[in-house]
């Protein structure tokens, strides 16, 4: 198959992102289940965060011009946190623990480790100046900045950055509902045994894992036979109920392969076979406006159509900013030596770090090989027409950038 007969992958992502409207739906969630949501609106500081000027260590707050060398002072008071303090008595130091808040009148906090007690008084053996392990009001966040814009996607991180401001009613956007459907009548689900020519269906818990990655809802997840009959029937119940439909196998040109005929027949067929290696049987289109996905049947081409192709699609129908992943440029640990018209996605893995980092490939980069992609921490790309040399940089993904 000559390569001009392959639409290449920047021309197959530009258009299924003209096509990716994103959706609008939004709904509130409790901060409990926000984990993975898409943000809907902006979230503005409703009040400072911490909400006041706290202890940064265990020890004493004092007034930096009270403490002179060889002068004890007096201990007047003791902070534990959670504790609304009394303003300091001029001349004296007060006992304090991480995160109590500052007495108003002290403007530092002199470690535990820095001083010595007798009774009642402490002498300070360091330095003190002016604000010194004080945590100030505001900090982390003050109030009426933006704290997290629309289309972010909430992580751990975010979860707690939303805690931290009181937020517990999160607006999110309504999750992407997706359907599934695995076809080839050789397919048989794990947990039953085998009969000759079956083999485990491995595609539908690739894409539900990818899928719950993505912060999608699986909706509909059915094994097809191969008959035009019961691939219509599907992908049309597919379509009436999902916001998504993700096919995997049946996009070749054996007479067994019907998901890209139906869609023709039933809908639109606007993209197939793609230059990429692998995952080149690809399809695109719709079905009464509902976006189909034809991805290969091949293992680890279903890991990585969906990765490149797939995952900016998902990614600006949630509404997100960035549709796209950002790579970094390595050198590489593997050579390629004969150019492709393909661009080649290829199971790599992220050696060192810094300066000294690097990318090998999994030596079997057959599409059928998914445990390349257990090996694997991400994608590095051989570009069209392009021989590499132990040292070329080529960029690379990590599977969390890909996927996130
Ligand atoms: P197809 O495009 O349907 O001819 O599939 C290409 C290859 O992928 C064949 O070897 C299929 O057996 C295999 N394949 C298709 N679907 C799956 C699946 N869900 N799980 C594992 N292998 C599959
Ligand atoms: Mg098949």
């Amino acid at each position: 198959m000559a390569g001009q007969d392959l639409i290449s992958v920047d021309d197959a992502l530009a258009h299924i992102l003209k096509r990716a409207t994103p959706k609008a739906q939004t709904r509130s969630v409790p901060l409990t289940e926000c984990l993975g949501r898409v943000l809907a609106e902006n979230q503005y500081v409703p009040s400072d965060v911490p909400p006041a000027d706290n202890s940064a260590v265990d020890g004493y707050a004092v007034h930096h011009t009270d403490v002179v060398a060889g002068r004890a002072l007096t201990v007047s008071d003791r902070v534990p946190a959670g504790t609304a303090p009394k303003p300091l008595q001029p001349g004296t130091a007060v006992r304090i623990f991480t995160g109590s808040e500052i007495p108003d009148g002290a403007d530092a906090v002199v470690m535990q480790e820095r001083v010595e007690r007798t009774g009642d008084d402490v002498l300070i053996l360091a330095e003190v100046s002016h604000g010194q392990n004080i945590r100030k009001r505001g900090q982390d966040l003050s109030q009426g900045e933006l704290a997290l814009a629309r289309g972010v996607r909430i992580r751990p991180q975010e979860m707690g950055l939303l805690a931290s401001m009181g937020m517990y009613q999160i607006p999110v956007l309504e999750k992407l509902r997706v359907a599934v459907l695995s076809t080839g009548d050789e397919l048989v689900e794990p947990g039953t045994p085998l009969s000759p020519g079956q083999i485990y269906n491995t595609n539908r818990y690739t894409l539900m894992g990818l899928l719950a990655d993505a912060g999608c809802e699986v909706v509909l997840c059915e094994t097809l036979k191969d008959t035009r009959e019961a691939t219509r029937n599907m992908l049309e119940q597919a379509a009436a109920t999902a916001d998504l439909v993700i096919t995997s196998g049946g996009v070749s040109v054996g007479e067994e392969d019907h998901v890209r005929v139906v869609l023709e027949e039933s809908g639109n067929l606007s993209l197939w076979r793609m230059a990429i290696k692998p995952g080149k049987p690809l399809a695109f289109g719709d079905i009464n406006g509902t976006p189909v996905l034809g991805l290969p049947g091949n293992p680890a081409s279903v890991l990585v159509a969906f990765m490149v192709i797939g995952m900016p699609f998902i990614r600006k129908r949630q509404g997100r900013p960035d549709a796209l992943p950002a790579g970094e440029y390595l050198p590489a640990d593997f050579e390629v030596t004969a150019p492709s018209t393909r661009r080649e996605f290829v199971r790599a893995r992220k050696d060192g770090s810094g300066a000294g980092a690097s990318v090998s490939a999994f030596p079997n980069q057959s599409s059928g090989v998914l445990s390349s992609a257990c090996w694997a921490s991400g994608l590095a790309v051989v570009p069209e027409h392009t021989t590499i040399q132990p040292g070329d940089p080529v960029v690379y993904y990590s599977f969390t950038d890909l996927l996130s």
